[in-house]
């Protein structure tokens, strides 16, 4: 297909989204094309107005009353449900806070201690070998800790390598690095009938396709909100604690945030139901605060709408890179082509590595946006809320531009 068909095609797709007018609602330069959301998501524009708002007024003036009288005390957990349609979760099952590392520990050693409290014998803890670094060291801290073993094991082969000796698993949902999409469904349903309790870390799937966390039974989970959740640089994580274990949560971070009378200030720890019990100390109220208006841009949104313009736009970007790029070897995709196994981004490994970086630079010189990951993986993510189709097309030309 030639390069005027492609230029056609994006912009009768774009006419035809039903998703484009949220754009608007972003501060995005028209010539920026920015596909590194799942880094960083874009500002949404309401939220500068929102945060001057809780500086001056509910900070500067109403200062220790705004505790009460604005309703910092209870954000955690009311944002916490404003994500839960979002990962598939009912009310009272999520709370904001802290960072993703943070929730990763409360999370595994959680399940840990739930599921040696059901089987004593269980001392090993699995752990997705291709995850994010964190998720690695943290899961071995707390494996060290609880006095298990860790063992890296596949996503898809998580089900497989369990055993009565297994007490908790932590998955990604998307593979970080190449985009791969796990099946929760079927590894949760596998992990559950080995009696091992999941962990799923959610960063790059919240906000992009639809997740069923209450659905099928998964019983932690957390994820970061700066990325698809487009919450700002370091917003609270969220940490999801399905309701059937909610009662059993041990955390290992019992700060006083999480008493069931945090101003009795008793001496003895007595944790709170529900959500509240998976928080630690004082919530960070400005960037929480400016999550909360950053989720505003969901309203009406269905997930299912997103994902279905994610998949769309992420199959016309590599249509365009097999029509504008220099082909294989120089230049190959490492997120796969199945829809059931992709996330919402595209991973493509340079060759030469050392090619990578310059190739993104040049790229942003010409307003491109991608990110890199170590060895000569050139990253796009695709944030249905604000790319479009013409930005998938923009970008692949100039990648085409750039590598040749
Ligand atoms: C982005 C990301 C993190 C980041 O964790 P922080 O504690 O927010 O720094 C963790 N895990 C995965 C899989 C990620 O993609």
């Amino acid at each position: 297909m030639a390069a005027g068909e492609l230029v056609e095609t994006a912009a009768a797709c774009d006419e035809a989204d039903e998703l484009r007018a949220k754009r608007a609602e972003f501060v995005l330069e028209p010539e920026t094309v920015y596909l590194d959301g799942n880094s960083l998501g874009a500002l949404p524009r309401s939220v500068a107005g929102r945060l001057a708002d809780v500086v001056e007024r509910e900070w500067g003036r109403g200062r220790i009353r705004s505790w009460g009288e604005a309703g910092w005390w209870t954000a955690p957990e009311r944002i916490g449900d404003r994500i839960a349609p979002l990962v598939g979760a009912a009310p009272g099952r999520i709370v904001v806070g802290d960072s993703t590392s943070v929730n990763l520990f409360k999370a595994v050693v959680g399940a840990v201690r739930i599921a040696r409290e059901e089987a004593p014998g269980r001392t090993e803890v699995l752990v997705d070998a291709a995850t994010f670094p964190t998720d690695g060291y943290i899961a071995a801290s707390a494996a060290r800790m609880t006095g298990c073993a860790i063992r890296p094991v596949a996503a898809a082969a998580m089900a497989e390598e369990a055993g009565p000796a297994t007490a908790a698993a932590l998955v990604n949902h998307v593979d970080y690095r190449t985009g791969e999409l796990h099946d929760l469904p079927a590894i949760t349903r596998g992990l559950r009938a080995a009696g091992v309790r999941t962990v799923w870390d959610l960063c790059h799937s919240a906000g992009a396709l639809p997740v069923e966390l209450d659905a099928h039974g998964v019983d932690f989970a957390a994820g970061c909100t700066y990325k698809f959740l487009n919450g700002g640089p370091g917003a609270p994580a969220f940490l999801y604690v399905n309701e059937a274990v909610q009662g059993r949560f041990d955390s290992p971070l019992p700060g006083w945030n999480s008493h069931a009378e945090p101003f009795a200030m008793a001496s003895d720890y007595t944790p709170a139901q529900g959500p509240v019990r998976g928080r630690v100390g004082t919530p960070d109220i400005l960037s929480t605060l400016a999550l909360e208006e950053a989720l505003r841009v969901w309203e009406g949104v269905d997930i299912a709408a997103v994902r279905a313009k994610s998949l769309a736009l992420t199959d016309f970007f590599l249509r365009c890179v097999a029509e504008y790029g220099p082909g294989e070897p120089r230049l190959r995709s490492l997120t796969p082509v199945a829809h059931e196994r992709r996330g919402s981004q595209v991973a493509l490994v340079c060759e030469p590595a050392e090619d990578a970086r310059p190739a993104l630079e040049a790229l942003a010189e010409r307003g491109v946006v991608g990110d890199f990951r170590h060895p000569g993986v050139l990253r796009f993510g695709f944030t249905p809320l604000y790319t479009s189709f013409r930005d998938a097309e923009r970008a692949a030309r100039a990648l085409g531009e750039v590598i040749r």
